[in-house]
């Protein structure tokens, strides 16, 4: 078999080389035989059908075109950019090939008058019709590779482009790669398997993915490589759950003792809603049990997910232990700081905050308290996980908002002791079901799913900016009644300038609308230092401000009751989650709130759903679900760092159905053999090992 082949160095198939070599090492992570056989299409493109020029359209479809080059010019433009422009026609017309960069490679690479094809997106500048950076194939060379309805288009990068290794390029390294290894892939999944599915062979559906013949075995060819790709994932998940659940000791926490008592029975501040009474409930069993906990815990936004945390800091308090709480910014461990101290203020517990604005005196003391062990509870931003912080014996580590922290950074956590503490990852962020249990199948999952009583529902609308009149009239009436008014404008990295200048244009506008002495605005933005961001913060939360305009970083955990307006500037270019985060500023008091949405009167028809949904629902799953049907799973939020979803072939919202069946097999597999020590199950193990030794990639959960 072709196991040892497939082992070697890219730059070694003929064609490839030393520099291709590194461009596919860098460029796409193809380092081996084995990496660039297992790159698949993104998608197929119909390669029999030849175009006239005269029968383009200005559609952006990719048209193949036989013809010449009849002449080829450097075209200056702007300061210092060129454009090289080359003619080419066909016995219809003519039209411009264009390439930006790339010039001198291209330029040695044509040949003028010599008939070609070539391949690539159509559009018009002028009224000439253009290709910009087209594949090139001599009509002699073409005429010798094979043509079918369904030629593969592989992912790639500009660079890529850029440096000649084009699509054309990548299909002949993989035929190359057929040819060398003659197609001898073995089988990675039991014979009963493939029977039981009617799945095709390995390598027929290898062959068929990178040169389909018919769509039917391209069909075939999907599904199997699909199955195989979840049901690996699958194994791994299921089987660290096995390990975790009875591997990972933990610090048992068996007493339920003074703290937790005295604060259920003499200063709860409300009544605990039944979800937060049964999650507290698991979290103690779970914590009470001889195992790590890992636990998430999800929560719409509002839905009273500190008292939580805190009460199960109490259970590690009661016994012995130290517990802390990570935010991920600066603004939300203050908040957490204050609100967390508010209810440990009948006790005698020791809690103390370190960010990174903490003074070298005060970050000195911290230290040496948490090591001797009479600092009960640390909360924090990421400066918590510095080497320099070592806690005496952490018990319970409660991470809010997780989808702000990186993978490195919550393994950071872990290391700190050598039994690690029981870890409690908070999220508002809803995944859906059936997304958590694929994502984080080795995370228990906990749901407060439970607004606190006397909460009326947000009523969202969605107003256009030539309402605006009428939009700030209700803001006077609110005023007028007391209540405050956040007024949020988006902030999108790579547009940041213009963005600032949105943000300080709207100040200014509504600074004039709203004017001193009756009304006095607050400001915050990621560009203020902490201290201004937390004197503005005060400002409105003790209410003296009546409007808050700010930017995104009031998005999570900012917790003002008496605010009761939320508008989103330019809402269409927020996505949904942070949509429903921003919403759930709003509506913490007993006061009926309102979300409204401004937008241009010209939206794409994703932004419509954002907008209808959010207008619909106030329920955080059903609007993570509409989320992932957008979007698809790699942009959701809280997944988008994990790492996790860089499939090569499947896709968890479509392949939704086919990651059920995965599960299931991987499932039933084993509970009959949980080692994987069957005959049968032989090579699977060892691509199983093979697998996780690569990538670790479950680590970052715990
Ligand atoms: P989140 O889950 O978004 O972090 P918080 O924990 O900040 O929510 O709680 C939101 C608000 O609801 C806070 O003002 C909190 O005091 C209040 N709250 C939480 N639980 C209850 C409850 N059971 N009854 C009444 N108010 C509650
Ligand atoms: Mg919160």
């Amino acid at each position: 078999m072709s196991n040892n082949l497939l082992l070697t160095p890219i730059e070694y198939l003929k064609g490839v080389g030393p520099n291709r070599g590194e461009l596919l090492r860098k460029e796409l992570g193809i380092h081996k035989y084995a990496d660039l056989v297992n790159f698949f299409p993104n998608r197929y493109i119909d390669r029999t059908r030849y175009y006239k020029i005269n029968e383009l359209q200005n559609n952006g479809a990719e048209v193949q075109i036989i013809g010449k080059i009849i002449n080829v010019k450097t075209v200056e433009f702007g300061k210092s950019q060129k454009r090289l422009v080359a003619t080419f026609v066909d016995d219809t017309g003519q039209m411009e090939l264009v390439w930006f960069q790339g010039h001198k490679w291209i330029k040695e690479s044509l040949k003028l008058n010599e008939i070609c094809v070539i391949f690539g997106k159509c559009t018009t500048f002028g009224n000439l019709f253009n290709m910009a950076h087209p594949e090139i194939e001599m009509m002699s060379e073409h005429k010798q590779s094979l043509r079918s309805a369904m030629q593969p288009v592989y992912p790639s990068t500009e660079t890529l482009t850029n440096r000649g290794v084009s699509n054309k390029v990548i299909n002949k390294m993989m035929q190359q790669l057929f040819l060398e290894t003659q197609n001898l892939f073995i089988e990675t999944l039991p014979d009963y398997l493939i029977d039981e599915l009617k799945l095709i062979s390995k390598k027929e559906a290898l062959f068929n993915i990178h040169f389909p013949t018919s769509t039917d075995t391209l069909a075939k060819a999907k599904f199997r490589l699909i199955f195989e790709e979840l049901f690996f994932i699958q194994l791994q998940l299921i089987t660290k759950n096995l390990i975790q659940k009875h591997k990972i000791k933990g610090h048992p926490f068996t007493k339920v003792g003074e703290y937790f008592n005295d604060f259920y029975q003499n200063h709860l501040p409300f009544e605990l809603t039944n979800a937060q009474k049964r999650v507290i409930k698991e979290i103690r069993t779970d914590m009470g049990s001889n195992a790590q906990m890992n636990r998430l815990l999800q929560g719409d936004v509002g839905s009273g997910k500190t008292i939580v945390a805190f009460m199960s800091m109490l259970l590690a308090l009661d016994n012995g232990f130290q517990a802390c709480l990570m935010a991920p910014t600066e603004i939300l461990a203050n908040q957490h700081f204050i609100g967390l101290s508010e209810l440990a203020q009948t006790t005698n517990i020791n809690i103390k905050i370190l960010t990174g604005s903490t003074r070298i005196a005060q970050r000195r003391i911290i230290h040496e308290e948490l090591e001797n062990g009479t600092l009960d509870i640390l909360i924090g931003t990421h400066a918590l996980i510095e080497d320099k912080v070592k806690f005496k014996n952490l018990g319970l580590a409660v991470i809010d908002e997780q989808h702000r922290f990186g993978v490195e950074q919550r393994s950071k956590l872990w290391r700190k002791n050598t039994i690690p503490p029981h870890v409690l990852v908070m999220t508002a962020t809803p995944i859906p079901r059936t997304l958590a249990m694929s994502l984080y199948g080795d995370l228990d999952i906990s749901v407060i799913d439970e607004l606190p009583p006397g909460r009326k529902p947000i009523q969202t609308v969605h107003r256009f900016d030539s309402n605006r009149l009428k939009v700030w009239k209700f803001l006077r009436d609110e005023i007028a009644l007391g209540r405050q008014i956040y007024i949020v404008y988006p902030l999108i990295q790579e547009s940041e300038k213009m963005d600032y200048k949105d943000l300080m244009d709207g100040y200014e506008s509504i600074s004039r609308d709203f004017s001193l002495p009756q009304y006095s605005i607050s400001i915050l933005h990621g560009k203020m230092k902490p201290l201004d961001k937390d004197a503005e913060m005060k400002r409105f939360s003790s209410g003296k401000t009546n409007i808050m305009v700010a930017t995104t970083v009031i998005e999570v955990g900012v917790n003002v009751p008496n605010a009761s307006v939320m508008i989103i500037e330019s809402a269409e270019r927020f996505g949904l989650s942070q949509l429903h985060q921003l919403r759930g500023r709003v509506g913490r008091g007993a006061e009926q709130s309102y979300c409204i949405l401004m937008t241009s009167h010209k939206l794409s028809a994703d932004s419509k759903t954002r907008m209808e949904t959010m207008v619909r629902t106030n329920d955080g799953f059903e609007i993570a679900e509409v989320d992932l049907k957008l979007r698809g799973p790699g942009n959701l939020m809280g997944t988008q760092q994990s790492g996790v979803l860089n499939l090569q072939i499947a896709d968890l919202v479509r392949d939704r159905d086919v990651l059920a069946l995965a599960r299931n097999y991987a499932m039933k597999l084993l509970r009959e053999d949980p080692a994987m020590q069957k005959l049968e199950h032989s090579t699977l193990r060892a691509v199983y090992m093979e697998m996780t030794k690569k990538k670790n990639i479950w680590n970052y959960i715990s």
